[in-house]
């Protein structure tokens, strides 16, 4: 049965993400419950197939407009729904979106390698793998380096791959001759279709006896930590590629592994500032002054990500104007220039006066021609308490 979650929340987007933001939350999420990784794991193959059916939706304009009107119900009404993802295996599935996983020798970041498994084009080439860090701004000022760790799936050493038991070997599958396709003829014989062979899964081969390390995949998880270098003016959302440094070809491509590893992105999220927020390479900040700096002027001190400047508030300044401290912003990714840091006058009006201020201000209110409160607190208080009894 499809399912009956809401897409956007089985993909942890929000609705208004980009096709972009689609792309990436599904295939993260395809990565982690790859039932591969998670060996019988019967909830892991769940969430693997829910995101699958969200992301074939959420990925197709038409459907897409369809679910935000009508949600599931009118995918249903319309014919629009898609496949029956949790009727699916699994292989089937991920050759699918084989473009969004690199696994097709398409390289790049989401690369549209096109084209399904066995029409390969130059050497077989494994899946990309994604991983996340987390940064401060002040990491993006500098750059840094990281060290990440995360699990792919490797040859199996004990069966070098093939998936059988050491001593035996695949042996060449009886339905489809070898050739992991059968053909089905349909509506009598119309027209005829081709699929994976079900009995090798397409792979051309069976195993008699199953590798007792890998279960016969040949592949195991391995856990790997690299330490990976993050350039200075790196944005959220954007990614380090280490080429090399994921999957090798899956093993019905190339059982041995050999071929091209897929690469790893490394996802940078920068963590928010208390005091700045970031607009491209510049930086924003809030300053509070006091109403006097603002009138008179004032050299103040203002902090930035590398230390203290300080400022030159001009007399007569708003609520609200801006001042600039050229190149102490984040420097630019390509280039390497600093922006700048831009401050935002708040101006405070004064919560409580000493005796001698009050006095100093109600002279120079006298001065304006303009109506102020009578002097004793008392008197609003005698009012509010006639009214409020
Ligand atoms: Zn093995
Ligand atoms: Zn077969």
């Amino acid at each position: 049965m499809p399912t009956t979650r809401d897409y956007y929340e089985i993909l942890g987007v929000e609705r208004s993400a980009s096709a972009e933001d689609i792309k990436r939350a599904y295939r993260r999420l395809a990565m982690k419950h790859h039932p591969d990784r998670n060996p019988d794991d019967k909830e892991a193959e769940v969430k693997f197939k829910e995101a699958a059916e969200a992301y074939e939706v959420l990925s197709d304009e038409e459907k897409k407009k369809i679910y935000d009107q009508y949600g599931h119900e009118g995918l249903r009404g319309r014919g629009a729904a898609g496949h029956d993802f949790s009727r699916m295996n699994v292989d089937d599935i991920f050759s699918m979106f084989n473009d969004i996983f690199g696994g097709s020798g398409g390289g790049g970041f989401g690369g549209f390698g096109g084209g399904p498994r066995g029409a390969a084009r130059g050497p077989a080439r494994g899946y990309d793998l994604e991983t996340e860090v987390t940064l401060d701004l002040k990491d993006v000022l500098d750059g840094c380096s990281r060290d990440v760790e995360f699990t792919r799936m490797d040859v199996c050493d004990t069966c070098s791959g093939s998936g059988a038991k050491p001593g035996t070997k695949p042996e060449t599958c009886a339905t489809c001759a070898g050739q992991g396709k059968v053909q089905q003829a349909g509506l009598g014989g119309m027209f005829r279709m081709v699929t994976n062979c079900p009995s090798c899964r397409g792979r051309g081969s069976v195993i008699k006896e199953r590798c007792a390390k890998c279960h016969g995949r040949g592949r195991v998880g391995r856990s790997r930590k690299l330490s990976v270098k993050i350039p200075a003016g790196i944005h959220d959302g954007q990614a380090v590629r280490v080429p090399g440094e994921g999957e090798p070809p899956s093993p019905d491509r190339s059982p041995t592994g050999e071929g091209v590893r897929g690469d790893l992105h490394v996802v940078v999220r920068v963590r928010n500032h208390d005091l700045f927020q970031r607009d491209g390479d510049h930086l924003l900040m809030e300053m509070p002054i006091s109403f006097t700096q603002a009138t008179l002027g004032a050299s103040v001190e203002v902090p930035t990500l590398d230390g203290k400047r300080t400022l030159e508030i001009k007399k007569g300044t708003q609520y609200g104007d801006l001042f600039r401290l050229a190149g102490t912003g984040l420097p630019n990714l390509r280039s390497g220039q600093r922006g700048d840091l831009v401050v935002v006058v708040k101006i405070e009006t004064p919560k409580k006066l000493s005796a001698k201020q009050e006095q100093l201000l109600r002279e120079y209110a006298a001065t304006e021609d303009k109506n102020v409160n009578p002097e004793s607190a008392g008197f609003w208080k005698k009012i509010t308490d006639r009214l409020g009894g």
